[in-house]
């Protein structure tokens, strides 16, 4: 089974991916500023860049995990014996204070917070990694997986682009491995649960799996692996006929972002305008863009909500 992804050149042409129709459909405007914000003519492009990057406290949790896990992982491709405990939480204690030492977050910038609790964020990383030590998948991946370790793709670098029936698309996996003749791909989360989001996100997994290393669906196993509040995992079994209305869905969905665009084959967008606003409170307090849409603040604004 040979698991090297394909390189592409460059094209400008429009990727789908599950996270870009998901900020498409929860709100025009906020498509526009995170894929089109260079585009903007009534904002400076430094503001739109420095918005768009702003993070937050669930969004950096999930990043410090994510990388820890990567860390661990490539330290047991090298090296099988126990990890020291120790240790592991003291790297992701440096990693907490450097990532969190470098970044704008969300709930400083709009005053949400007056301050960012790194107590809490500490004891919320160090419950997701005792979780995963204490998991059957750990234990599962030191007797079983670690078999085959040199033919693990973990973290693969870049944005995951593939084909999905000669479509342009995105698709990046924390982590992918051969068990016997089956492909494993696992993927961390480190808030709630939502098994329907996440069941469609399994199949997209195995969808560019199946495409990208020409596997047939039956052989892939993907799987969340929840790591907070407590340990839990979902599993979907994939069909054939799953894998073809997901590109049904991808190709759907990608048509839908096109109609937006001015220039499909460049991916020029229409004009601002043609991105309507879909202010809803809660969806706008977790916005990056909430003072380009709400100069007076979300609290002033709130007569303007439905
Ligand atoms: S603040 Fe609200 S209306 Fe404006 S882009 Fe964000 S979600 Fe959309």
């Amino acid at each position: 089974m040979d698991l090297t992804y394909d390189t592409y050149d460059f094209t400008p042409h429009l990727g789908w991916s599950a996270s870009r129709y998901e900020t498409f459909d929860k709100c025009k405007r906020m498509y526009y500023y995170t894929y089109y914000g260079r585009h903007a003519t009534h904002v400076p492009p430094y503001k739109v860049r420095m918005l768009k990057d702003m993070t937050s406290v669930p969004l950096e949790i999930g990043n410090i995990v994510h990388d820890v896990m990567e860390a661990f992982l490539r330290r047991l491709q090298k090296d099988d014996t126990n990890i020291d405990e120790q240790r592991f939480f003291e790297y992701a204690r440096t990693q907490t204070r450097h990532y969190f030492s470098r970044k704008t977050f969300r709930e400083i910038y709009y005053r949400q917070a007056p301050s960012l609790d790194m107590d809490a964020v500490d004891s919320r990383v160090q419950t997701c990694l005792d979780n995963f030590i204490g998991s059957p998948v750990y234990h599962w991946l030191f007797m079983k997986a670690i078999r085959n370790r040199e033919n693990w793709l973990i973290e693969p670098g870049g944005y995951g682009e593939t084909r999905l029936d000669g479509m342009k698309a995105y698709c990046k996996m924390d982590f992918l491995f051969p068990v016997d003749k089956h492909i494993y791909i696992l993927d961390w989360k480190t808030g709630r649960k939502d098994a329907y989001k996440h069941s469609g996100q399994l199949v997209g997994y195995a969808a560019a799996a199946s495409a990208s290393f020409h596997i047939p669906a039956h052989l892939i196993f993907p799987k969340i692996v929840y790591l907070y509040p407590a340990f839990e995992e979902l599993e979907v079994s994939i069909t054939e006929q799953d894998l073809k209305d997901f590109l049904t869905r991808v190709r759907h969905q990608t048509e839908d972002m096109l109609s937006y665009c001015e220039d499909r084959d460049s991916n020029v967008p229409k004009e601002i305008d043609s991105f309507p606003l879909s202010p809803s409170e809660p969806l706008c307090r977790n916005c990056n863009f909430q003072e380009l849409c709400f100069p007076e603040g979300l609290d002033t604004a709130k007569a303007r909500f439905g």
